[in-house]
């Protein structure tokens, strides 16, 4: 039986959100007595840097439209769950985030209650070979509502509903995810097989190029996609974005898994060719792994900087675009030569430089007792803040310090400046 998705224009306001919802009959199966829980994507906040927020979390209009929606229902039981990277330098954590996006408003206007995952409990749940801790509100909701974000995703090409439920476990699972011998996918396939919300929404107001965090680049796409089924929404939101669903893993691996056809999908409201938005994931590398593109540009050589794999988790994953900014700010100071720079947890120094830095407790792991290095120079941390990284480059005599990064950030943010299609607006309750 084919599932339905719907695909709706986003109007600027509420009702576009309830159409996408009553559009698929999303609230069939609720009851006015059901605990509610509501998943958005807040992956990190930023409380130091310019951080535009396009693409990158769900929006607030979205998450006020589901609740009034909620609300008009009949339902009094409504949370919002989310346990977003805890980083005290940057001053990110969930609380930041509700704080941010003005969710105390939906508090004290319509009696949500604000959840932090990473308070727990967590109920250790057996994925069939190993375990993972999933937040105990997730399990014991009668009814989850996903709200990921429309985007694309350096590892897993697409970030959609079955990425979004990443964030429903504890910090210690979502490590283990990036594993050395296990595939990313097939955990981000195995999270939904175990958590089943009971309707997907896409925020797709915003859609992001090269994400999943701020680095990558926002477009206005004002589409809202929305199934019951998680897969058929991640399908439509797929080929939203440019992709044909047989070449993202984790969904090829669901369909295989259980008998499930792409063509399966009845598409409700606009069509997917009409919305559709071709959006690059990946970031181009040097072939000889000295750094990304960019150090071409900046004449950078004689640096071995390997492409990132899927075993860096999201939290060393950010703070290594600010280790390579760091250092394109250095080189332009003063070039420096015959270092690598190795991060994540497979890989392994091959010998040839006068410094080895070890980016993380992992890389440090990884290499211990490497026969092959020269000097090694961990930068310690899971993951390393931005004090440790500065004091082991200037300790080698890098001279990095944080301007480069914070005209990185200010000119990523200058993207969406006066342009009348970004609105931050979208990121707050409005009174
Ligand atoms: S050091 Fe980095 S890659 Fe290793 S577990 Fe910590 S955050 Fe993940």
């Amino acid at each position: 039986m084919s599932q339905q998705v719907s695909i709706t224009s986003f109007n600027n306001d509420h009702s576009s959100i309830a159409n996408a919802i009553g559009q698929i009959n999303g609230f069939a199966k609720l009851h006015t007595e059901d605990r509610v829980l509501l998943k958005p994507n807040l992956v990190m906040w930023d409380r130091v840097y310019p951080f535009p927020k396009y693409g990158v979390l769900t929006t607030s209009v979205v998450m006020e439209g589901v609740v009034r929606a909620l609300k008009e229902y009949g339902c009094t039981k409504i949370a919002i769950g989310e346990g977003a990277i805890v980083d005290k330098g940057l001053g990110s954590d969930t609380t930041a985030a509700f704080a941010g996006l003005g969710y105390h408003k939906l508090r004290d206007r319509y009696g949500v209650e604000l959840v932090d995952f990473n308070d727990g409990p967590f109920v250790q749940t057996d994925f069939g070979g190993y375990s993972l801790d999933v937040s105990a509100h997730v399990l014991e909701t009668d009814f989850l509502i996903n709200l990921p974000v429309l985007k694309t995703h350096s590892n897993t090409k697409v970030s959609l509903g079955f990425k979004n439920l990443k964030g429903c476990l504890n910090s210690k699972s979502k490590m283990f995810c990036h594993h050395t011998e296990l595939p990313l996918e097939g955990f981000v396939c195995a999270l939904g097989e175990k958590i089943k919300p009971a309707l997907t929404l896409i925020d797709g107001i915003y859609a992001l190029e090269k994400g999943p965090v701020v680095n990558g680049r926002a477009y206005r796409t004002d589409v809202l996609i929305a199934s019951t089924d998680m897969f058929a929404a991640d399908v439509a939101g797929a080929r939203v974005l440019g992709f044909a669903p047989e070449d993202i893993a984790y969904l090829q691996q669901y369909a295989a898994g259980y008998n499930r056809s792409f063509d399966d999908i009845e598409v409700i409201g606009e069509q997917i060719k009409d919305v559709a938005h071709s959006l690059e994931w990946d970031w181009a590398w040097l072939e000889d792994d000295s750094g990304p593109e960019a150090f071409i540009r900046q004449g950078i050589k004689g640096i071995h900087f390997p492409k990132y794999d899927n075993t860096i988790c999201s939290g060393c994953s950010y703070l290594n675009n600010y280790l390579l900014i760091a250092l394109m700010g250095a080189y332009a100071k003063a070039p420096f030569a015959g270092m690598e720079f190795l991060g994540g947890k497979a890989s392994r120094s091959k010998g040839g430089f006068a410094k080895t830095f070890l980016f993380g407790k992992c890389a440090i792991h990884a290499n211990h007792n490497n026969p092959h290095i020269s000097e090694a120079v961990p930068i310690k941390g899971c993951p390393p803040d931005i004090p440790r990284i500065l004091e082991a480059l200037t300790g080698q005599g890098i001279p990095a310090d944080d301007r480069a990064y914070a005209a990185y950030r200010a000119a990523l943010a200058k993207r969406y400046e006066n342009r009348g299609e970004y609105v931050e607006e979208h990121f707050s309750v409005m009174q």
